[in-house]
């Protein structure tokens, strides 16, 4: 484990350095469960915050099947042509790595994965949604003081993550596929409100009359919805991660929005919204985290949850109790 062989100010000079085992090692730390970790882990935060905040992160989300992994490969060695470096995360707290893809799966991106000016990391697979993707906005400061400037975090289009996803990134890009109509891809109308980019994949072959048509409808959709926060509507692309076509305009028309939202301040007062979102979750994960680690709580919660399910209790009740049990830490219920 890192944190009984390498000191966070070790680790620190490592990963500044480029060194990319200590970036894998710092990200482990920050990822541990165990209070001792999240000591160093936070001693190694407070080291890497000023380094941070001077990359491009963009997130990218989509059903699975739709193109993600082929795209962030396409996109990420675009990003890399124009002499950037890129981290690839992910957030996918429902993943249970049996059957599906794994997110941020090396495999799936076959040539960034060799790349140097790459790093791609999965999702950790456990945790509240919550603490997986606050976990994962601490690993973007990691990534950002190892010297990546361009962030891809990757989340499926199916649940709430990607709103977490939208709350940590610069830019949303949302990916979809010709014909198949919103509701059976899955894309709630939340989603296409966050994005600031849809783009219509796999828009090759004998699919591209019906990439345009769908084009088309996706545009006067987003006509009707309310500008983004940034002034701006969602702008409708096509692309072809497989044939590269339309990748270079993507990554394009990414940096144009990024540098907007520069110059305009827009992207400051995102980063400060978030900021503020983020110390919610984190006040509720530690309390969660410090409530349900009470040897008390868990004694109490083992009998009043018998109780509750089987109706002698009300769960309103039994809640109450056991908070009260967790102020007093430890003193007998009332
Ligand atoms: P993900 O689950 O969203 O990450 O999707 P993948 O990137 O794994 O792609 C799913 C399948 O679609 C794979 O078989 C890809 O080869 C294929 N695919 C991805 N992009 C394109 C594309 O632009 N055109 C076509 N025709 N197929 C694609």
């Amino acid at each position: 484990m890192a944190s009984t062989e390498t000191s966070p100010d070790q680790l620190f000079e490592r990963l500044t350095r480029g060194d990319r085992a200590a970036l894998g090692r710092a990200i482990t730390l920050v990822e541990s469960a165990r209070p001792a970790d999240r000591d160093q882990a936070d001693a190694l935060l407070a080291r890497c915050l000023p380094l941070s905040g001077k990359s491009l992160r963009v997130g990218i989300t989509g059903i699975p099947g739709v193109g993600k992994s082929t795209l962030i490969d396409a996109l990420g060695m675009a990003f890399i042509a124009h002499r950037h470096r890129v981290a690839v995360l992910a957030v996918d707290p429902s993943s249970t790595r049996s059957g599906g893809s794994i997110l941020g799966d090396k495999t799936r991106m076959e040539r960034l994965s060799t790349q140097d000016a790459a790093f791609i990391r999965p999702s950790p697979t456990s945790g509240t949604l919550g603490g997986v993707a606050g976990r994962t906005r601490e690993i973007i400061v990691l990534c950002e003081a190892a010297g990546y400037d361009r962030i891809l975090v990757e989340t499926v289009g199916v649940g709430q993550s990607e709103l977490a996803v939208d709350r940590m990134t610069d830019l949303f890009l949302l990916l979809m596929i010709a014909g198949t109509g919103d509701e059976l891809q899955g894309i709630k109308r939340g989603i296409m409100e966050a994005a600031d980019i849809i783009a219509i994949n796999k828009a090759d072959g004998g699919q591209q009359e019906r990439s345009e048509r769908t084009r088309a409808e996706l545009k006067r959709a987003v006509a009707m919805l309310p500008t983004r926060p940034s002034g701006r509507r969602a702008e409708v692309v096509l692309c072809s991660a497989i044939q590269e076509s339309g990748i270079d305009e993507l990554r394009a028309l990414i940096e144009e929005f990024g540098e907007q939202d520069r110059r305009s301040g827009g992207l400051e007062e995102r980063r400060s919204r978030q900021r503020t979102h983020w110390l919610q979750v984190a006040i509720d994960e530690a309390l969660r985290a410090e409530f349900h680690n009470d040897p008390s709580v868990q004694e109490e919660l083992e009998r009043l949850g018998v109780a509750a399910r089987e109706g002698q209790v009300s769960p309103f009740q039994a809640a109450r109790r056991l908070i009260a049990r967790f102020r007093k830490g430890g003193a007998p219920p009332p």
